[in-house]
């Protein structure tokens, strides 16, 4: 199966943690068959000044089940240190952060796990790198392109 994933990151050795993130996830999870670049956006939803955030998409070929990447991607965070996870909308900077956007075309609402990530399509910041892999990709909730929805943020 395909397997879209974000990686996302506010501090200063976060681009290291993604190069480590991607020698884990090849190694764990399957090959990488695309990487976007590393992208750089202004950091909201913050209270005081904060760094730019990093985001990096992967594209992975894995034999996996959705819920064993997620065990997965949750080892290789806490390996990558990330202390603490984001209570309702309070926002801690952070090392890295890992989402599963797509496995195929699979749709899942499970209470550990949301395919399609439920909100990649809010964020220019994960469409951006996004659109530049899987421009043509149709999101198979809500029928439309990656390069559609990253269009309503032009408007
Ligand atoms: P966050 O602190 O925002 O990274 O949220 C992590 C929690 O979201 C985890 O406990 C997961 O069980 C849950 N989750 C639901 N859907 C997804 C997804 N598509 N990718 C990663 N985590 C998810």
């Amino acid at each position: 199966m395909n397997l879209i994933i974000s990686l996302g990151g506010n501090k200063n050795d976060t681009l290291f943690s993604f190069n480590e993130a991607i020698k884990f996830l090849e190694k764990d999870i399957g090959n990488i068959l695309s990487q976007s670049k590393v992208h750089t956006s202004k950091a909201w939803g913050f209270k005081e000044k904060t760094n730019d955030f990093l985001n990096q998409i992967i594209e992975i070929k894995t034999e996996l089940s959705p819920l064993e990447i997620l065990k997965i991607t949750q080892e290789i965070e806490t390996k990558l240190g990330r202390k603490s996870k984001s209570i309702s909308a309070i926002y801690q900077d952070r090392v890295i952060d890992i989402d599963i956007l797509f496995y195929g075309n699979l749709i899942l609402k499970s209470p550990k796990l949301t395919i399609p990530h439920y909100l990649l399509h809010e964020r220019e910041f994960i469409l951006k790198p996004l659109s530049e892999i899987k421009p043509n990709f149709i999101h198979p909730v809500l029928n439309k392109t990656i390069k559609n929805l990253l269009l309503s943020f032009k408007e």
